[in-house]
């Protein structure tokens, strides 16, 4: 379903995603690990083409991209691409004038066309799938952050994606915050959404994924199951990383 081959991106003189191939399966997970600063967002972000690769090729379903230095992807495949992704942030970055059901409804005016009606409804839907029911009509500044990335997981959600992105979903949370917001994503893994995760959450990336990818300076050390990557890997980098963490 997800097939990129070859993908390259850099930042002026900085080479950050050094050729990556990798494909995943509909309703599957795949969580990215690694050292901070080895490309892990930047991959993530060439996704839905938040980054632009320079050189490579990604499939989306039946959308087709090949990227090369100078040539601009035409803002209808952008916003093609886009609407088949959800992206959250570590940040949350919700509209803070808005209410948690205003942030969920949102998107499904604007992009989908949806009326008011129906996106209230889909949007208490999925608030009440994220176990916040009783919070849309909060502000972002009343919720918690906890409560605040399920917010942005059920505004993600609403926009019907075909693959979900989670960008380090719950490193700006509190230690004790951290539990619900991983429980509403293995939820959704139970459910079969197709899930990709960048995480420094190891037991968690085991739990979860299907595959999981260790990236190191640009490139993919190792790919597989997550017995695989985590207990089978000779690899000496990949085995200093993991040991690093334990
Ligand atoms: P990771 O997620 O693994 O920590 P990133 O993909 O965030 O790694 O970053 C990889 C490298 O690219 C880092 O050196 C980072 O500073 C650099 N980088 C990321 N985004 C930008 C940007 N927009 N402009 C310049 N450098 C960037």
């Amino acid at each position: 379903m997800i097939e990129i081959r070859g993908l390259h991106k850099s930042f002026g003189s900085l080479q950050v995603l050094k050729g990556i191939d990798l494909s995943m399966e509909h309703g599957k997970v795949l969580v990215i690990i690694g050292p901070s600063g080895s490309g892990k967002t930047t991959l993530l972000r060439c996704f839905n083409l938040l980054e632009i690769p320079d050189q490579g090729s990604l499939s989306l379903g039946e959308l087709n991209l090949e990227f090369t230095q100078n040539r601009k992807i035409p803002h209808k495949t952008l916003m093609a691409l886009r609407q088949k992704t959800g992206m959250v942030f570590q940040s949350y970055n919700l509209f803070p004038h808005m209410t948690a059901l205003g942030n969920v409804m949102e998107g499904q005016v604007t992009v989908q066309k949806r009326s008011k009606e129906e996106a209230k409804q889909r949007g208490l839907e999925l608030l009440a799938k994220v176990g916040l029911s009783d919070k849309a009509e909060a502000y972002p500044h009343q919720l918690s952050g906890g409560q605040q990335q399920r917010v942005a997981i059920a505004r993600a959600m609403a926009v019907d994606p075909e693959v979900l992105l989670f960008d380090e979903p719950t490193s700006a949370l509190d230690p004790e915050l951290v539990g619900e917001v991983l429980k509403v994503i293995k939820q959704l893994a139970a459910e079969g959404m197709t899930m990709v995760i960048v995480t420094h959450e190891m037991k968690f990336a085991a739990d979860v994924a299907d595959r999981i990818i260790l990236m190191d300076n640009g490139v993919i050390l190792e790919q597989g199951t997550p017995q695989q990557v985590l207990e089978q890997t000779e690899n000496p980098r990949a085995l200093q990383f993991l040991n690093r963490l334990s």
